[in-house]
């Protein structure tokens, strides 16, 4: 029995894929404007079943590996990546959580995946986003497990979401955070549970506050989650966050860059079929003719050849390092590069697709501005791709430390 994808199998899932994603495309635009998460995609994502694609076959999945993840992903997000954005995080949360867990928690919670539920998963706090140690405290209960405390201001798919993870650091009986750095590194923990809140979206000990209001990505619904006291019982722990769970999140970087290979695509496509057409009639600039197709007109010829090559490399280097991460090539570089030259791919595309997305904007002129164009939706959508770790800024950090320092490192 093969445990991986075939291709016949990856064929009608890329068919399901171009679907869904058809129907994002329809829907999108009503939610950016509306400003909401798009509850539509829900019952559609479920009914693709796509949602079990990275789940291995043996707990009921697909079998996808991180290129067919990835290819999937990027389709989705070609229709609406705000929307697509939002099912990623559940496509990470899988990944991730399927790697740490136990057999047992593999088989219920991945079980769960197979026949549809959708995982989330709130870590960053608004004091220091991703990289802020939790200060969401798990407060040990005298009959096992704990109970969760705190706020998380990024819960992107909480409102389509059926199960929940997070970190939180343990703390004592009285819920005092470790004093020391070391030992609450060591203490912060990596949990998963239920999420079941109601229409209001409050549940037992947990809630969702409607905070979301951002320049772009409305459709991802990313909310802020409040843990007021919600139980984790003892089989809900998976692994130490930063020391367990940290070091195999490179590939997750790979998903973001996957949504914005999609957003590429959309860009392109879109001034495509704007330039193509376009007739200017009489001008007097620099060009100064009776009668002017932009097509003809040397910048834009340029511009779209430029937009696609630019599409073509990210291509080619997301796939490349989804298959040398698959292949584990990335054993072959220093362990404290494989974070950042890993998270490259998605560094990469995100300069492009903020390239492509103002460059669209001038090639396409004025009317690309204007409220409800694709143009300016894409734009704003775009700077997300800055913030979702790896960000370039902390990637050049890690890679110029490496390489000023390596023997420091190395104690
Ligand atoms: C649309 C969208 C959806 C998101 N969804 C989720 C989600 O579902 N779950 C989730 O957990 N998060 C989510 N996030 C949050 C995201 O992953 C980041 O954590 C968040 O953007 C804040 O992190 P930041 O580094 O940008 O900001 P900050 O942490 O506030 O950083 C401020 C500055 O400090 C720098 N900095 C931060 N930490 C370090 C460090 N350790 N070393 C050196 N420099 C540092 C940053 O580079 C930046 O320049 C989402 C973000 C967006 C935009």
């Amino acid at each position: 029995m093969n445990d991986k994808i075939t291709e016949a199998e990856f064929d009608a899932v890329f068919t399901k894929a171009q679907e869904l994603s058809q129907f994002f495309r329809e829907i999108g635009p009503k939610y950016d404007i509306e400003n909401t998460f798009a509850y539509p995609s829900i019952e559609a994502f479920k009914k693709s079943g796509l949602g079990a694609l990275p789940v291995p076959k043996q707990y009921g999945g697909m079998g996808g590996d991180l290129l067919a993840t990835s290819k999937v992903v990027s389709e989705l997000s070609k229709g609406d990546s705000a929307i697509t954005l939002a099912y990623n995080m559940h496509y990470i949360m899988v990944g991730i959580t399927m790697g740490l867990m136990s057999e047992t928690q593999n088989k219920y919670w991945l079980g769960r995946v197979a026949d549809g539920d959708i995982m989330f998963g709130p870590f960053s706090e608004q004091r220091a986003g991703f990289s802020g140690l939790a200060d969401m405290k798990a407060i040990p209960q005298e009959g096992g497990g704990w109970k969760l405390y705190g706020k998380k201001v990024w819960g992107t798919l909480c409102e389509a979401a059926d199960i929940v993870t997070t970190n939180a650091t343990i703390t004592d009986a009285d819920g005092n955070l470790p004093e020391n750095f070391e030992e609450r590194v060591s203490a912060e923990s990596f949990f998963i549970g239920e999420f079941n809140v109601d229409e209001n979206g409050q549940g037992d000990g947990i809630s969702i506050v409607k905070t979301w209001d951002a320049l772009g990505m409305h459709a991802t619904g990313t909310q802020t989650v409040i843990f007021d006291g919600y139980y984790v019982p003892e089989d809900g722990f998976i692994c130490e966050w930063r020391t367990g769970a940290f070091g195999v999140l490179e590939w997750a970087s790979l998903m973001f860059a996957s949504i914005y290979l999609g957003m590429q695509d959309r860009i392109l496509e879109e001034a495509r079929a704007v330039l193509s057409k376009k007739t200017l009639g009489a001008v007097f600039g620099a060009v100064v003719a009776a009668d002017v197709k932009v097509a003809g007109v040397g910048h834009i010829i340029d511009g779209v050849g430029d937009m696609a090559s630019r599409y073509e490399l990210s291509r080619r280097v997301l796939y490349r390092t989804c298959e040398e991460v698959s292949g584990g090539y990335d054993d072959n570089w220093p362990i404290e590069l494989r974070f950042p030259y890993i998270g490259l791919a998605k560094t990469f595309i995100a300069e492009n697709v903020m390239h492509m997305s103002r460059h669209a904007m001038s090639l396409v002129g004025g009317q690309s501005f204007k409220k409800g164009a694709i143009f300016e939706r894409l734009y704003r959508d775009s700077a997300a791709s800055m913030f979702q770790p790896l960000n370039s800024d902390q990637s050049r950090t890690y890679i110029g430390e490496v390489l000023l320092a390596p023997e420091e490192l190395e104690d």
